[in-house]
């Protein structure tokens, strides 16, 4: 019988991986994929959606064609447990999937209690919007429904966590739709962290779009100290207690579920790889991807997901099959929309360092660049978001 490759998500990374093992190995290896969504919202773009600048549909993907053009086997469950001496993952549906290889590429879970009074009970009064799809839609429609100058708060996440520019390019996305349609509301985030990714590049662009609209409590004035009323729309910051109209709420996150009840994550709640390969620090037959991991200096995103999805394909391959494989390298960016025309990004490429993966060399947005490169810088990231989907989904 061909080897069996057994991928748990279909997201960024999980997809990627499946299609290019199935796709380089010329149906040696068979490839089975686990993913309970039939659509894939990206996460990626989202606050584009909420901006008004792409409709919901244009971030919907399916499985169908990693299915019929490239042989995968797609099956729409959720991996409730992974037997590692068995080799062998068991579904809801009750199934067991033997494996030669596992790659396991579940994305996040929210940390239980990270923000006191908030819990998956309370998403549809306070929602995330940190994975994609009802609640993104559902956010937006809070946003839309906003009193004459209401309060929109976003409570961040602590480090690490998906998409480091991520609740900060959702910040200029809201401030671009109250700007339009209810200019004297305010937006206030609530911040447990010092500092942020492309920090002088979106206050600059706050202060030059959106003046006086935006307020950021930090660390130094009650930002790591809150707690929030779902109840009663209260946002109580170092005691104080506000009523806001628009609460997103961002906890702090840890790997997917099921990579903790397989013994794949460390203290950290994230998993240790191997970084030449991102083999699982704990077990050589499995491979974890993307925000799951601990992936050294690379961010969470879908880019990064997506680069580590090559490398591990590539990994899987060779084992398999005894096809060639090269030294890993890696690259991400991520680019983030201020307002229309004004996008901006920050970069990098990566190599095995000292047992970690270490960045080489990186690029970053200036202060000051004029609109014809920042409306570039834009146009750049929606070629990157066509060129990517269609890698992850063929
Ligand atoms: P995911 O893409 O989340 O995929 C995980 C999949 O695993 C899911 O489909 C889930 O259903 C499935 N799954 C979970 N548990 C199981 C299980 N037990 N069994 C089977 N399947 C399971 N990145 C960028 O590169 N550029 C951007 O511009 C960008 N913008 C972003 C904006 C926002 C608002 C957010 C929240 C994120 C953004 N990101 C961006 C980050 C990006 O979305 C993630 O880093 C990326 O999706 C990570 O890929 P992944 O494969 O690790 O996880």
């Amino acid at each position: 019988a061909r080897p069996r490759v057994v991928v748990l998500g279909g997201g960024a990374g999980g997809a990627t991986a499946a299609r290019y093992i199935a796709k380089d190995s010329d149906g040696a290896i068979e490839v089975v994929l686990i993913e309970p969504g039939k659509t894939y919202y990206t996460c990626f773009f989202s606050n584009l959606y909420l901006g008004g600048f792409r409709d919901f549909a244009s971030i919907a993907h399916d499985y169908g064609t990693l299915a019929s053009r490239y042989g995968i086997n797609v099956i729409h469950d959720l991996a409730v447990d992974i037997d590692r001496a068995a080799r062998s993952v068991t579904l809801a549906s009750g199934h067991a999937l033997g494996y030669d290889r596992l790659i396991v590429a579940p994305g996040i879970d929210f940390v239980d209690g990270a923000v006191p009074g908030w819990d998956m009970t309370a998403q549809n009064r306070m929602p995330h919007a940190w994975k994609a799809g009802s609640q993104t839609q559902l956010l937006k429609a809070q946003i839309g429904a906003m009193r004459a100058g209401g309060v929109f708060c976003m409570v961040a996440p602590p480090d690490p966590f998906r998409c480091p520019p991520g609740p900060y390019e959702r910040v200029s996305m809201v401030a671009h739709v109250l700007k339009e349609s209810n200019p004297t509301a305010k937006i206030l985030i609530v911040d447990p962290k010092e500092n942020f990714s492309k920090q002088a590049l979106f206050e600059d662009g706050w202060a030059r779009h959106y003046p006086g609209m935006i307020q950021r409590i930090g660390p130094d004035f009650g930002g790591a100290n809150v707690e929030v009323r779902p109840d009663s729309m209260e946002v109580v910051i170092d005691g104080m207690a506000e009523t806001v109209d628009v609460c997103n709420v961002i906890p702090a996150q840890k790997a997917g579920h099921i990579a903790g009840v397989a013994g794949l994550a460390d203290d950290s709640g994230f998993c240790p790889i191997l970084p030449g390969t991102m083999q699982s620090r704990f077990d050589e037959n499995v491979y974890v991807l993307g925000d799951a991991t601990i992936a050294g200096d690379m961010p969470k995103s879908a880019f990064s997901a997506n680069s580590q999805a090559k490398v591990a394909a590539m990994q899987v391959r060779a084992a398999l099959t005894g096809a060639r494989a090269f030294p890993a390298k890696y690259s991400n960016t991520c680019w983030s929309l201020i307002d229309s025309g004004d996008g901006v990004k920050v970069g990098a490429s990566y190599q095995v360092g000292e047992d970690r993966i270490a960045k080489v060399d990186g690029f970053v947005s200036q202060i000051g660049e004029d609109a014809a490169l920042r409306k570039a810088t834009y146009e750049e990231s929606l070629g990157w978001y066509a060129g990517i989907t269609a890698d992850i989904f063929g």
